[in-house]
């Protein structure tokens, strides 16, 4: 074993740049060399433009202000996401998923015992945003930070240009010492082990590692192609597996959420930026050819014909172990859960997280993969669930697609407890804490989820007019009133 630890990332996208700079920051004590070797001539996904608190997180973790990243990467606020016309026979045709802030404290016990007194045929408040400050602030466009004196911390996400963030990344781990090698991985060699022992590029030359990173996006080049490592697919209750995408001119005054609109089969996103609105549309082949898709995509958005559209695949799923030997993939290699929720750097940030905590325990011993791939697969496993449910509740009859999704019974045992829970009235946050959910999911997402899309069974006839917790709490002129701290 060397003295110095060579870790070597293949891959330079988003997922590459944000594994770089991490291990560059969490290693920065330890004698570790990074190295990342990525080819210009191979093109990034280039999509992912909205992100979850976790790159708040992330940022905060390495030192760097919303100041200093957010102008260069054309970023805005991201406080949660609203959904348009996926449950119409409800009668809520929108509602929205706001980022749980410090302030919720307040109100997610009422929001949760409504939506239960709401499950016995009673007339409640119940719709999410009412219930979360950044509901709040999604309807009145204020941003999200935190001013002055204002006691309670803010949580929100971004919007960005993913070509731009990972520019600004790659900046950020070189000012901390990783190496950049632009060449075209052509082979890998292994130990008799069949442990990973160096990458090789077209000019014959090698790159020698003790832990391998695979960036290389859906290609796998290290964990699937070389390891052999299955990929399970989650076709079976997500059916989405293309994506097309257009950028539009940017909005004004600018939105801080993402909209995302049910379509005929699929559903389309709106991302606001600083420079343009990103858009696309994410739906299934086998419900829609992709011509028939791209019309109903320009019709939404208004465009014409001339407007270029790029088309996209999707492979949706996990790969069955995220650590083998002495190879981690990281990004698209390990999985991806299709972006609803935008869920993709989330799971990179926490699989980083992990990767470094388990790597360093270990003495930088390359082999310790046990408790990372449990944790890793279940984190996938309950974001999973959770997009699931957006599909299983749908109300719409327009297409066979929704039809087929609101049928299917694929489901997994956890998704069909919760989901059992809900329908016999009984309390959804008890079950969650039990069941210790691993997951970025909690028990106001769950609850924003089941009683946006109005899972609720008929009123009663009898209505006592009373028990209203969002009425007594008097919580809307409580946020009303915290909402003047904040500004367009
Ligand atoms: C339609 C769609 C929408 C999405 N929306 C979101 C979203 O809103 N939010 C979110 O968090 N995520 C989203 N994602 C996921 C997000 O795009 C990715 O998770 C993120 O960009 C990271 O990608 P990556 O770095 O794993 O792979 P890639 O961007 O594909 O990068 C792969 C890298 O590997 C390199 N490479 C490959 N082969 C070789 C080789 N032989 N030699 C050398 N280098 C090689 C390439 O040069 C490149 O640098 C979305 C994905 C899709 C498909």
């Amino acid at each position: 074993m060397n003295s110095e630890h060579r870790i070597i990332i293949a891959g330079g996208g988003t997922a590459g740049w944000m594994t770089a700079a991490l291990t560059a920051h969490r290693f920065k004590h330890f004698p570790v060399s990074i190295t990342l070797v990525e080819s210009s001539q191979i093109a990034t996904i280039g999509v992912g433009e909205g992100s979850t608190p976790s790159l708040k997180q992330f940022f905060t973790e390495l030192g760097i202000s919303d100041e200093t990243w957010m102008p260069e990467c054309s970023a805005t606020y991201k406080v949660g996401i609203q959904f348009c016309d996926w449950s119409p026979a409800s009668g809520v045709p929108q509602y929205r998923h706001p980022f749980i802030s410090q302030l919720d404290t307040f109100s997610q016990r009422p929001f949760e015992v409504n939506c239960q007194t709401r499950r016995l045929g009673l007339d409640v408040t119940t719709l999410p945003d009412k219930f979360l400050f950044n509901g709040y602030l999604a309807k009145a466009q204020c941003l999200p930070v935190t001013p002055p004196n204002f006691p309670f911390r803010m949580e929100y996400g971004y919007h960005f240009d993913s070509a731009r963030l990972g520019q600004f990344l790659k900046k950020h781990a070189q000012s901390l010492g990783v190496q950049h090698v632009d060449a075209k991985i052509a082979g890998v060699d292994t130990h008799p082990d069949g442990s990973l022992s160096s990458l090789i590029d077209t000019n014959s030359n090698h790159y020698n590692g003790d832990l391998f990173i695979d960036c290389t996006g859906f290609r796998s080049l290290l964990l699937q192609q070389t390891l052999n490592v299955p990929f399970t697919s989650f076709a079976d209750n997500l059916f989405n597996n293309k994506a097309m995408v257009l950028a539009t001119e940017p909005t004004s005054p600018l939105p801080v959420e993402t909209k995302a609109t049910a379509l005929s089969n699929g559903w389309a996103w709106q991302i606001p930026l600083q420079t343009r609105t990103g858009n696309g549309y994410v739906y299934s082949d086998a419900y829609q050819s992709q011509d028939s898709a791209e019309q109903e995509f320009r019709r939404y958005l208004g465009v014409s014909d001339a407007a270029q559209i790029e088309h996209l695949s999707m492979q949706v799923g996990q790969v069955e172990q995220h650590w083998v030997k002495n190879c981690v993939a990281l990004g698209l290699s390990q999985g991806f859960i299709e972006p609803l929720e935008a869920t993709a750097l989330h799971l990179v940030y926490q699989s980083a997280r992990l990767l470094c905590e388990q790597y360093q325990k270990s003495g930088f011993n390359a082999q310790q993969s046990g408790t990372y791939n449990q944790q890793v697969s279940t984190q996938f496993d309950n974001v999973r669930d959770y997009i699931v449910a957006h599909y299983k509740l749908n109300t719409r009859n327009d297409t066979a697609y929704w039809q087929h999704n609101r049928n299917n019974g694929k489901l997994s045992d956890s998704l069909m407890q919760i989901l059992d829970t809900w329908y016999r009235g009984e309390d959804l946050a008890a079950h969650l804490t039990k069941k210790a959910h691993l997951t970025h999911f909690n028990s106001i997402s769950w609850h924003c989820l089941l009683a946006g899309y109005g899972t609720f069974p008929a009123l009663a006839t009898q209505q006592p007019g009373q028990g209203d917790l969002f009425k007594e709490h008097q919580l809307q002129q409580f946020f009303e009133g915290c909402l003047l701290n904040f500004k367009a």
